[in-house]
């Protein structure tokens, strides 16, 4: 085949087009991967904080984790799983003033679960917010973990689409970083980083890929793009495939953003706690000591993510210093310091944090999944029906792309 003619283009190296990649190494096919970014991963990143220790910034938790495909990826790469659960299934995990009011959210929240969960599937399709009951004091933290789960208030999202995530409750984490694990997949396989892609027509019997280190031609491509990313280049395929861009919309990405603070004297504080800034109002999940390490994690989702964003990593650093303080005196500012922030949806090649469907929509995961003429297959967290917003619901993904590509080709 000449240079830049392939048999399967896979864009993006993220968990689905890094599945899709490998799977595609094993056929003997013509294949080659396009990555917008200098690094693969996508929303999976670890990173090395100033203190020299190890963070990730997108994905850190394996969750459903016994049935986790990245559990034996990690294994078979010779990392550390560590096992134990996390703050958020534990209720004397809680430190600070708030700790006492625990076992009334719990149970505030598992009534609320309960309902989104035993709504009849053909029941008409509401906001989450629907399902809350009114009037009850914990509605407002109920928000905020919506905003840690799905990166969106209650209003914003579906409950027939939440409905549908599936979550074993068992949460395992990798020492060595989960972006790491992901990253490493990469190693080996043709990449082209630094390429993003900017056109896909299909105008002609072969694929014409348009990218900003020149043309390449294909006879399928793997589109594994976050739904903002989509949403945004309305005119990436030519023609036009209104119907994904519009499925894309109806996934917006939510928002999650963490900011890490190095903690001194950190032994005032067991392994693996967790704090909330507050209970009526929007608020950020702190978690201590993450795997033992000398860090606070500062998580910020929805509206208040947005709005600290905007304001760089000195807004999130004024606000989790001011909810840090009130919770533990004044004198704990003087115990903290900002290592990293990152504002995923700033990030140019993602756009936001994980996908939600807008109310009604639910069946949107469907569609943006569908193939296209039997050459252009989609792949990533959004496609997923059951485990969207995660890395291995997008690894599940770009496997089945990868298998419908091979089988397209073959026929
Ligand atoms: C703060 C945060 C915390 C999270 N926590 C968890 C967690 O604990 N557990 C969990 O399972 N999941 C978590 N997630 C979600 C998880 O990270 C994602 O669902 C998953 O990594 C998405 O993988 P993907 O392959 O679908 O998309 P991505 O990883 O976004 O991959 C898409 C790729 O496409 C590339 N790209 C974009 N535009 C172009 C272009 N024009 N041309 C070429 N390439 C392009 C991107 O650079 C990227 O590499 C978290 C995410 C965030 C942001």
């Amino acid at each position: 085949m000449p240079h830049d003619e392939f048999d399967v283009v896979v864009i993006g190296t993220g968990a689905a087009g890094l599945a899709a990649a490998q799977s595609l190494a094993q056929t003997g096919l013509a294949f080659v991967v396009l990555e917008a970014r200098e690094r693969p991963g996508g929303r999976a990143w670890t990173t090395t904080l100033g203190n020299g220790e190890s963070a990730d910034i997108g994905c850190g938790w394996l969750h459903s984790a016994e049935a986790n495909p990245f559990a034996e990826i990690a294994q078979r790469q010779g990392r550390t799983l560590d096992k134990s659960p996390p703050p958020w299934s534990r209720p004397g995990a809680q430190v600070g003033p708030l700790k006492d009011r625990m076992a009334g959210f719990a149970q505030a929240i598992g009534q609320f679960r309960e309902r989104v969960e035993s709504r009849p599937q053909d029941a008409p399709d509401v906001a989450c917010d629907a399902l809350l009951d009114p009037g009850d004091p914990f509605n407002p933290l109920i928000d905020a973990v919506s905003t840690w789960y799905s990166g969106a208030e209650l209003a914003k999202i579906s409950a027939a689409d939440l409905a549908l995530y599936e979550d074993s409750g068992v949460n395992w984490r990798v020492r060595e970083g989960f972006g790491a694990v992901i990253a490493e997949l990469a190693e080996g396989l043709p990449i082209r980083y630094g390429c993003p892609v900017r056109a896909i027509d299909r105008s002609g019997a072969i694929l014409s890929i348009e990218t900003v280190q020149g043309r390449l031609r294909a006879k399928a491509v793997i589109v594994t793009l976050p739904s903002d990313v989509l949403a945004a280049m309305p005119d990436l395929f030519r023609p036009a495939l209104p119907d994904k861009t519009q499925a894309a919309l109806d996934l917006p990405l939510g928002l999650d953003d963490k900011l890490y603070m190095e903690l001194t004297g950190p032994h005032d504080f067991a392994a693996d706690t967790r704090a909330f800034g507050a209970l009526a109002r929007a608020t950020g999940a702190y978690h201590f000591c993450p795997l033992g390490r000398p860090l606070i994690e500062a998580f910020f989702g929805g509206e208040l993510a947005e709005e600290l964003e905007r304001g760089g990593e000195a807004a999130a650093w004024e606000f989790a210093s001011d909810e840090l303080a009130g919770l533990f005196g004044s004198d704990f500012r003087a115990r903290i310091r900002p290592l990293h922030f990152h504002g995923w949806r700033a990030d140019p090649f993602a756009r936001g944090g994980y996908s939600y469907a807008r109310p009604g929509r639910a069946g949107s995961r469907a569609v943006l999944a569908a193939p296209v003429e039997t050459r252009i297959f989609f792949a990533g967290e959004a496609c997923s029906t059951t485990s969207f917003s995660t890395a291995h619901g997008a690894y599940e993904t770009g496997l089945r792309a990868a298998e419908d590509a091979v089988g397209a080709l073959r026929r």
